[in-house]
């Protein structure tokens, strides 16, 4: 093993390189997922685009491991390595809104909260993730599932270019006129083809103001509450962003305290359009049986997007399965409440995304993403505080929520899948055959020697012999 001390060098570099000698290497390993716990040999922080083609070189003049590093929020850790390099986006946060084009550049280190922040400030936004402190890397790069989603399509539905480093270190644009088949792949494929350095999305006039929240009910009542969200699913307009949660209720001070605790099934809406609209649009939801908590309202959507940050906590352990889901049928339905019943701990959720509107409008062919016509992605994701004395019993929650929704499954989204899936999981699971020929034929193209394999991963179908011409 290579022994690096604290002065390592890269020609051309100008971030910090961390290693494990310096003071700042504990945190700057440290990703969401505190089960995750990796040693790299090297973290390279990157100031731009310059720094991130440097790192490449470096990694594969020195034969390392690469991982790549955007907001730490793969929950399966993507972001580290043992005994590698990692090329750490996260110092890379700058924006820049255009109001003229309604567009934004996003460099590959921000943040969901940069991304609606900057947008916001113009009136503007684009669907993101529903936490605010995930990576837009990662998640644009998968797909990009989120309240907007039905009236703006996945957020890579509204990526118009990125700018990418190849896996052998050279800067090229990716777009529906340079590198389209790139530019295709990059739209779901994940982080397989090279590291954005910079997204540019279209944006659309939205707020600041929108009628957002959650309405809930104790989890007896999720039977009928997981009809509604089938029923209002099906009939919503596009502006409606609807999600379905089962949890125990958090204790957090926006919850009354009496509930904590309990059981309880609850719709998250987010409405796209003019506030009395919305008010119109989510009576019925609002109106139905006998809600314990009743918290939409008109507000910000930068604080709408904020709704979880405190329920999704860095540190915690965490472990997810997901599946890609038809509409909600009562047998279905039944499935699902019997195992949320049985959820082991006050910190796992159930979101259960709605998808439809503009993202099943998208040709299928059009990007690598796939599974347009799903109607959701339920994620059983469980989390626990890192002392916990028995963890196994919340993966076994999991394992078992999971295999009783197989027979149901319409997949995965590469996003919320996970390294307990079989390999075969994302190739028939996120892609398909037809897509897997063509992401692997790119992924021979692009990136031959798979360096950039700490993803859910795309391998290349005919290795090309080192040193031939792309
Ligand atoms: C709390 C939480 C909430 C979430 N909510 C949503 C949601 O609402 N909608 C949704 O769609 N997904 C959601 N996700 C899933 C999320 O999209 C994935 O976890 C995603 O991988 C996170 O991206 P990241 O950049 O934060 O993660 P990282 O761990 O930094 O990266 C994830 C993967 O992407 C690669 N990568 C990251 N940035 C780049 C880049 N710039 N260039 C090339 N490769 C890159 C990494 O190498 C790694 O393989 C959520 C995840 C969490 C933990």
């Amino acid at each position: 093993m290579m022994n690096l001390s604290n002065d390592v060098v890269i020609d051309g570099f100008h971030g910090a390189l961390i290693t494990p000698a310096d003071a700042r290497y504990d945190q700057a390993r440290r990703v969401w997922n505190g089960a995750v716990d990796r040693r790299p040999r090297l973290i390279a922080r990157c100031t731009g685009t310059a720094d991130v083609t440097a790192a490449v070189r470096y990694a594969r003049a020195h034969n390392l491991l690469v991982a790549v590093r955007g907001g730490g929020h793969s929950v399966a850790g993507h972001a580290v390595c043992d005994d590698g390099i990692v090329i750490d986006l996260s110092a890379m946060t700058g924006t820049r809104v255009d109001p003229t084009t309604s567009t934004i550049h996003v460099q590959g280190g921000c943040l969901n909260a940069d991304l609606d922040r900057e947008s916001q400030a113009f009136g503007l936004a684009t669907t993101g993730g529903i936490v605010s402190h995930t990576g837009v890397g990662g998640l644009t790069l998968g797909g990009g599932i989120g309240h907007l989603m039905r009236r703006f399509g996945l957020t890579i539905d509204n990526l118009i270019s990125a700018d990418v480093v190849t896996a052998d270190g050279q800067v090229v644009l990716a777009s529906n006129d340079e590198n389209e088949d790139l530019f295709w792949g990059l739209r779901g494929g994940g982080g397989n083809f090279g590291i954005v350095t910079s997204f540019e999305l279209g944006l659309h006039p939205l707020g600041p103001e929108i009628l957002g929240g959650l309405v809930a009910w104790e989890m007896d009542d999720a039977p009928d509450v997981l009809a509604l969200l089938r029923e209002v699913a099906a009939a919503a307009p596009d502006e409606l962003g609807i999600t379905g949660n089962l949890r125990l209720a958090p204790a957090v001070p926006a919850v009354p305290s009496e509930l904590h605790g309990r059981p309880i099934v609850a719709v998250v809406v987010c409405y796209a359009g003019p506030v009395d609209e919305g008010e119109r649009v989510v009576a019925d939801v609002r109106r139905f049986g006998k809600p314990v908590l009743d918290m939409v309202g008109s507000k910000p959507y930068v604080i709408h997007q904020q709704m979880f940050d405190a329920a999704a906590q860095h540190g915690n352990h965490y472990h997810w399965r997901s599946h890609r889901l038809p509409p909600l049928g009562d047998d279905l339905i039944e499935r699902i409440v019997e195992h949320a019943a049985a959820i082991t701990s006050p910190l796992s959720t159930v979101p259960i995304f709605t998808l439809g509107g503009a993202v099943g409008r998208v040709d299928e062919a059009a990007t690598a993403f796939s599974g347009r016509d799903a109607s959701h992605d339920i994620n059983i994701a469980a989390s626990w505080l890192p002392d916990d004395p028995d963890p196994g019993r919340h993966v076994e929650w999991v394992r078992e929520f999971f295999a009783a929704l197989e027979p149901f499954s319409r997949g995965v989204y590469v996003n919320f899948a996970s390294d307990d899936d079989p390999a075969d999981r994302v190739r028939l699971g996120a892609y398909g055959p037809e897509k897997w020929r063509r992401l692997t034929a790119l992924k021979a193209k692009y990136d031959p020697d798979n360096v950039l394999r700490g993803n859910a991963n795309i391998p290349p179908t005919h290795p090309k012999p080192r040193g031939g011409q792309r």
